[in-house]
């Protein structure tokens, strides 16, 4: 997957075709945008997408569960929640030297992300050295590092970053008015929490959510909505498409029409024109053309490697094929990308988490039913 000449088009910094960013997006504003004709979304999706990157350039992360199943939550499209029998082994944490030899490996398939996934609903404080060092010895492989532990009180991300971690992943899942039929043991101001925890610990923010589970289209707007919201938005933005895992709940949900998703990609992109929208979960049911079409609307980011955390993804080499029919290469790592913050961004980061907690605690209410 050598890249081939670039299209000298693509970057094109003029202040007319990079708006700044807006955290204000009304639900009504987003769902013009998704109204829009098919082609039209899309070319806009494409405009946005060409001023601030490399249109041809595709972010490539692995992702390793590190810590299988017996999760006590309830998210119900999960194959690890402890709630659903869905036949998942039940793994401890992985060892440390087990976790480095698969970031090498992946390192090697040409990934510049290595990111890590646990079943927990927050880490324990044992966990936490451990992972801790785990991150600090796949930083040392030249990897950018990511996580998803569950929640983080500001202390643990604190320590999480202190240890080298670039990326915390903490989705959203769905709308704030859908979520209490998806998940009643976490709500969704926990989740904001958590985002906000990480920005304050100066990390960046990986968050996003699940398409495809019986959701509204409206909900599908009010998501991109409360993504949005976030100052700054999140780095990495995973769009996933719902995998319906046998023994969940979610298991005979209606298919989503993979066009919705592809208009739900380029709203993403349109709204948060500098994050990395990953095309996630849910790859391995999509055809070449609906990926492809997901790269066109602005997709910039996909998970690379043989599994998924527990549910599968196309193997490297049909993904190697796939950039090659496509013109695809994989995005360098920015080897200064962390440290390039300055205090000023980060004092600017701290307090726009301030005034987000704030507007938080006005609006959201407790999901959990009872
Ligand atoms: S999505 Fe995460 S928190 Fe929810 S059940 Fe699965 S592993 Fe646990």
């Amino acid at each position: 997957m050598s890249a081939p000449p670039r299209d000298p088009t693509w970057a094109d910094s003029s202040s007319a075709s990079r708006p700044p960013m807006r955290h204000d997006w009304s639900l009504e504003e987003i769902e013009a945008l998704f109204a829009l004709p098919f082609n039209d979304l899309l070319f806009r999706a494409q405009q946005v997408h060409k001023a601030h990157f490399d249109p041809n350039a595709v972010q490539v992360s692995t992702l390793l569960s590190i810590k299988t199943g017996a999760c006590p939550e309830d998210c119900k499209y999960c194959p690890q929640s402890g709630h659903y029998n869905t036949g998942l082994g039940k793994e401890k944490l992985l060892e440390i030297e087990k976790v480095v030899e698969q970031a090498r490996a992946a390192k090697e398939a040409g990934a510049s992300r290595f990111c890590m996934g646990a079943a927990w609903r927050s880490p324990q404080e044992k966990d936490l050295r451990v992972v801790a060092e785990m991150v600090g010895q796949v930083k040392a492989l030249g990897l950018e590092t990511c996580m998803t532990l569950g929640m983080v009180d500001v202390d643990q991300a604190k320590r999480l970053a202190e240890a080298g971690l670039d990326y915390y992943n903490h989705n959203l899942d769905t709308s704030p008015e859908y979520y209490g039929e998806i998940i009643t043991t976490r709500t969704y101001a926990d989740r904001l929490d958590t985002l906000a925890n990480v920005r304050e610990a100066g990390m960046k923010v990986c968050s996003g959510g699940i398409l495809g589970m019986g959701e509204a289209p409206r909900d599908r707007a009010a998501l991109l909505q409360q993504l949005v919201r976030l100052e700054p938005h999140p780095e990495s933005v995973p769009i996933n498409m719902l995998v319906k895992v046998p023994g969940t709940p979610m298991e005979n949900v209606e298919d989503m029409d993979p066009l919705e998703f592809i208009r739900a990609i380029a709203v993403a992109r349109i709204l948060m024109p500098k994050s990395h929208v990953r095309l996630s979960a849910g790859r391995e049911q999509m055809d070449e053309s609906t990926q492809a079409l997901a790269f066109l609307a602005g997709a910039n980011s996909i998970f690379y490697g043989d599994t998924l955390l527990t549910t599968g993804n196309p193997q490297v080499e049909r993904d190697r094929a796939l950039f090659d029919k496509l013109g695809l290469h994989p995005e360098p790592i920015d080897p200064n990308a962390r440290d390039a913050r300055s205090d000023d961004e980060q004092a600017e980061i701290t307090l726009a988490h301030a005034i987000q907690r704030q507007r938080d605690d006005a609006l959201f209410y407790d999901a959990t039913p009872g």
